[in-house]
Parts: C-alpha cells; sequence; structure tokens
C-alpha cells in the first residue's frame, strides 16, 4: 500500500533526490494517511546536511529558526514544509534535551530516535512505505508503542509521556502494556519539562475526543502537572471525571472544569503557562458557573457578562451539570438575537450624554446606567429613549 503525496510536497523531494540526496516523509503525515485521516503538515527527512539544504533550496523562500537542530522550513507554494536532517540519539542527561544534536546518514537510525512506532512511518517520492518498527501493525491495532525500552525513552525525554497520552486521546488508540507501565513508573520526570512544552501536549490532549476516559485512567500521572487534583477526595474524582465525560472537546471549557474542581485557578492556569487570554476565558466560565438558566431575563444577564461564545458556556453548564437543558438555553438564546433583545450598555437606548443633560454626574451616570440596563433586562423598561428617560426624571425628582 502507497499513500499519495502532494504536489507541493513531492516537489521539495524531487529537488533533494535530484541533488543525489534521499528524502522521506515522516511522521504525522504517513501515519495520518493510512488512518484516512486529513494531513496538517508534511515533514521531510533527509541525508543533507544543514548547509547543503541551504544551498540546495537557495533560491526558495526558506525559515531557519530549526536549523541548529537541523531543520529548515521551506515554502513550497506559500506553505511551509519542515525538513529535517536524519538525526540519532544521542544520550540526554537533563530528561528534555539530547546533550548533543548528532546526525547520520542512515533513515534507520533517524527513526529509531522517534518516540512512538506509529510516528516513525516513513513514505518515499512515489508514497512507498518503509516501516522498521512495525509502526503498521500498531496502527492497525490501534496501540500507541514506544521505540525501543519505554523506561529509556521516557527516561531521555519526559515529555513523551504526555505525547502517548496525546496521541492515545487523539486517535483513540490504547496504550500498549509495557509503555503504558513505563509512563506510569517514570511519570515523575515530567517534573523535569519545561512549562511550556507541557502547555502545548496538555493543551493537544484537552481539545482531543478519548481525553476524558485517559484523564481518569492517568490521573496520576496529571497530579504530576496539576498537583491540586491529588488534594481531591474520591468522590469530587469521580465528579470531575463525570463532568469531563459530558465535555467537548475544547480546551478551555475543560480547564474550566478541572480548575473548578481543584481550586486555585491563579496558581493552576500560571503554572501551565496558559496565555491572559485562555486566563480569560476560563475565568469568565467560572465566574458565571452558578447563575440561574431558566429565563430569557437570566440568559440575558449571562449574555451581558460572558466574554465569548455562548454555545461554549451552555456546553460548560451541561458538563457541570448533566440535568441542564442546552436545548432550552439555545433556544432562549436565539429568541434574545432574533428579537435584537437589548443586554449590554452599547446596545441601551441612552448614553451617559443624555444621563448629564438631566443633571446627572460623576459615578451616579454609570451606576444609573447599569440600573437601566437590569430594568431592561428584567423587561421592566422597554430599551426606548424616552422611556427610560422618563424613568430617570422619575427616580430623580
Ligand atoms: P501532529 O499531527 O500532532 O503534529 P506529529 O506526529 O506530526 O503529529 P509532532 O509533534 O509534529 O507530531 O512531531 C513530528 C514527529 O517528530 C513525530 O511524529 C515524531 O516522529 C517526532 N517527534 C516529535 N517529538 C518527539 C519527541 N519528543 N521524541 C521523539 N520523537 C519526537
Ligand atoms: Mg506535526
Amino acid at each position: 500500500m502507497a499513500i499519495e503525496i502532494p504536489s507541493y510536497v513531492s516537489d521539495l523531494m524531487k529537488t533533494l533526490l535530484n541533488s543525489r540526496h534521499e528524502c522521506f516523509v515522516v511522521g504525522g503525515a504517513v501515519r495520518s494517511a493510512l488512518l484516512c485521516a486529513e494531513v496538517h503538515d508534511y515533514d521531510l527527512t533527509t541525508d543533507a546536511l544543514p548547509d547543503e539544504m541551504k544551498e540546495i533550496f537557495s533560491s526558495y523562500r526558506t525559515i531557519e529558526t530549526g536549523i541548529r537542530h537541523g531543520t529548515l522550513t521551506v515554502l513550497s507554494e506559500g506553505k511551509p514544509v519542515e525538513i529535517t536532517t536524519y538525526r540519532k540519539d544521542s544520550t540526554y542527561s537533563d530528561h528534555r534535551h539530547p546533550d548533543k544534536v548528532e546526525f547520520t546518514s542512515r533513515l534507520q537510525e533517524d527513526c529509531a530516535r522517534r518516540d512512538f512506532t506509529v510516528n516513525a512511518l516513513c513514505a518515499d517520492i512515489d508514497g512507498n512505505l518503509y516501516d522498521f518498527f512495525e509502526g503498521r501493525k500498531d496502527l492497525k491495532q490501534k496501540l500507541i508503542r514506544c521505540i525501543g525500552s519505554a523506561d529509556e525513552r521516557f527516561d531521555e525525554d519526559a515529555l513523551r509521556i504526555l505525547r502517548a497520552l496525546r496521541f492515545a486521546a487523539r486517535l483513540g488508540f490504547q496504550i500498549e502494556k509495557k509503555t503504558s507501565d513505563a509512563l506510569r513508573r517514570k511519570k515523575d520526570l515530567l517534573l523535569y519539562i519545561s512549562a511550556e512544552r507541557i502547555r502545548d501536549e496538555f493543551t493537544g490532549f484537552l481539545n482531543a475526543s478519548g481525553c476524558a476516559e485517559l484523564f481518569e485512567e492517568y490521573a496520576e500521572v496529571f497530579e504530576v502537572i496539576i498537583p491540586k487534583l491529588k488534594q481531591l477526595n474520591e468522590e469530587e474524582k469521580k465528579q470531575l471525571f463525570g463532568q469531563l465525560k459530558r465535555s467537548e472537546n475544547d480546551h478551555i471549557l475543560r480547564l474550566a472544569l478541572i480548575v473548578l474542581a481543584a481550586g486555585s485557578q491563579e496558581e493552576i492556569m500560571k503554572s501551565l503557562k496558559m496565555t491572559n487570554h485562555e486566563m480569560k476565558d476560563v475565568s469568565n466560565l467560572l465566574s458565571l458557573s452558578e447563575r440561574p438558566l431558566d429565563t430569557l431575563s437570566d440568559i440575558r444577564r449571562i449574555k451581558r457578562d460572558l466574554k465569548q461564545d455562548f454555545k461554549r458556556y451552555a456546553l460548560f453548564r451541561y458538563a457541570l451539570n448533566e440535568k441542564t437543558d442546552v436545548g432550552q438555553m439555545m433556544n432562549l438564546n436565539r429568541m434574545i438575537i432574533e428579537n435584537g433583545d437589548c443586554y449590554s450598555l452599547k446596545d441601551l437606548a441612552v448614553r451617559g450624554n443624555d444621563l448629564k443633560e438631566l443633571g446627572f454626574c460623576g459615578k451616579e451616570i454609570s451606576e444609573r446606567l447599569n440600573q437601566l440596563l437590569e430594568d431592561v433586562i428584567d423587561s421592566k423598561l422597554a430599551n426606548e429613549k424616552e422611556v427610560l428617560l422618563d424613568s430617570l426624571r422619575y427616580t430623580k425628582q
């Protein structure tokens, strides 16, 4: 069986072959193609050394940020393709970086330094497969298996622990027994890994469809990266696992559930180096986690304070409590949109200046505006300028 390689990629391969070098597609692209899944990006591997690659692709637009590790990014038809010189395993004394980058001229050696058998499949320019570590067999059996000794591979780079979980969650695979035993044994090595690398893999994990089951099965591993989880009692853990199972593949929503259960939102989000934007979204969801949801006014009030997608919020409330009627929430939301209901100050029919003209000043202006908005949200007042001004005149007297 062969896979199909798009021309913008095979053009680059051809350029290397014409210069008497080897070149193969490797990793995720081959894995996804064999699983008939969408291929996002193509990684190429070659025996050409970094300086040779630069020379060969001198007429292309290139990005050299990874060149020290042997990676040149070449733009082909506007799309970036990473090309990396064959590398071999070196020693890892800090559980996260190889002590030095060593190139090799043998494809098989390059495959051997990769993490899992299903990530070490290669294809030549015609799409013919090279499978040194029975990756295809593991793909068929839906298994994530380390190449070589799992203990050693996790010792070298402990991030692979989280990568195994991310791939298993995304592909719906099991983690092979020896790999999973080693993963549990070596979990504390994750403490050596930088927060940024953990964040990227953990975010990928939380966006994957198998996340909830694996989070439960490997809870002890996640307790290493979020120590607060250790403080949950059995009942609280069970509740969190249930909530995650009801949640969508959305890392913000899932982080909100985890942080709500574990407490210390700031601490957890900061230790995971989440962006300010992610922090804001999570705390915004948490601040609205107990709002009533029954009436149009309830939903208008939530929409006033919600700074993100309403559907996400509805699904968050459903994850928290399976009795939440998401259908009704979405209906009420639709009615508000269709009726053009006012739920924010910017849609209110009066402005600060209108209040100034009536003689209000300072802090009073914003207090009054907010009170008017409350009354409009509660349908006590119509959102019409005269109605609102009248009510102000009445209360001013
Ligand atoms: P994705 O679709 O998530 O990008 P991918 O397989 O392309 O999947 P990447 O993280 O982009 O995953 O890595 C590309 C390839 O590099 C992997 O398939 C694997 O062969 C290798 N690789 C990446 N990280 C490691 C690591 N920490 N240890 C060993 N090999 C790795
Ligand atoms: Mg990739």
